[in-house]
């Protein structure tokens, strides 16, 4: 089995009729680069920084950070490099940055709320990034979006960056493109809206199953509740799926469901375009894929969406036709 993965080291992400797909890596750091590239990776879907942040004991200055983004373009070698800007609080402290003590972290005060309120923080951030856009092809994606006054008050702050670059380096920073995660419940909601403003989606499962079960993704007593096969929460996805592509906007998963065998042949069908896993999961996702027929998938996907009535019964369904594949 390992063997046949192996093989698929160069192949390209390829549905059994034909279909391009891309599978990328999630990534915590530059050095994480190497497994990617050794595991086949399209690209990197999701570069987490807050790990360069919480991997110092200072602020990481504008010039550190460059370092790290150039040194995973670079290493990527031409393959896109996606870079979430810090996503901290939650779960994620910062010893360098007291944040105040919350009730409910997981709803408080983190990811893009803080960058906003700290534009000095998020600003050198951008910066490195729009710099480091010079040596291979990058995308910029914003945490926790939930509003499009967020979003696009995100985005005015990148655009007030690169005008400031660009004084010195015309044209610096135009060839990126600016995404956000599908991971607060309004944001999927209202995903027709959103796609009008990105250039992608990335859906972040984690913590979109984690909001819209009411149920703390770190908490076993309610780990039953985390269920990225309920149809009704496949029902969401395909809305954001759907969304997006009417607006010619990508859309991509990097929470854990990107990677999970049963979810493939639904967001397959669905039309999902990027899978993003950590690089041990990257070759056993597509040799599956290869293995699979789009229109089969769009079928399954549909009859799980609107046939099933638990996540059971959706999970029970795609190992009775996985089981007929392999
Ligand atoms: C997610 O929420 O699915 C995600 C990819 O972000 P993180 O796991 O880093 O919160
Ligand atoms: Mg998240």
């Amino acid at each position: 089995e390992q063997k046949e993965w192996r093989q698929r080291v160069n192949a390209p992400s390829i549905s059994k009729d034909g279909q391009r797909f891309e599978i990328s890596a999630n990534i915590g750091n530059p050095n994480d680069v190497a497994a990617a590239v050794q595991q086949g990776a399209d690209g990197v879907g999701l570069f987490r920084s807050e790990f360069l942040y919480m991997g110092s004991d200072h602020m990481p200055t504008e010039d550190e950070q460059y370092q790290s983004y150039r040194q995973a373009l670079i290493g990527m070698q031409g393959k896109p490099v996606v870079v979430r800007t810090l996503d901290i609080g939650g779960d994620k402290p910062l010893p360098y940055l007291p944040l105040p003590r919350e009730m409910n972290p997981f709803l408080g005060y983190r990811a893009i709320r803080i960058s906003l309120k700290h534009p000095a923080i998020f600003k050198a951030q951008l910066r490195a990034l729009i710099r480091a856009s010079a040596h291979g092809p990058l995308s910029i994606m914003f945490p926790m979006i939930g509003t499009i006054a967020e979003l696009r008050a995100a985005k005015k702050i990148f655009n007030e960056c690169k005008r400031e670059l660009q004084k010195d380096q015309p044209g610096l920073g135009n060839s990126i493109k600016l995404g956000m995660m599908i991971e607060v419940p309004l944001a999927a909601i209202n995903a027709e809206q959103f796609a009008k403003e990105v250039d992608f989606f990335s859906i972040g499962t984690n913590d979109l199953i984690q909001y819209n079960f009411a149920a703390d993704r770190g908490n076993d007593e309610v780990a039953y509740l985390y269920q990225p096969l309920n149809p009704a929460f496949l029902g969401l996805l395909k809305h954001v799926i759907d969304a997006g592509h009417r607006h010619d906007t990508k859309v991509a998963m990097c929470g854990e469901m990107a990677g999970d065998s049963i979810a493939l042949p639904l967001l397959m069908g669905m039309g999902l375009d990027e899978y993003s896993m950590s690089s041990s999961s990257i070759l056993r996702t597509r040799t599956l894929m290869s293995k699979l027929d789009t229109n089969e998938c769009a079928r399954l996907a549909d009859e799980a969406i609107n046939q099933c009535v638990t996540a059971g019964e959706v999970r029970a369904l795609v190992k009775e036709r996985l089981g007929e594949i392999n």
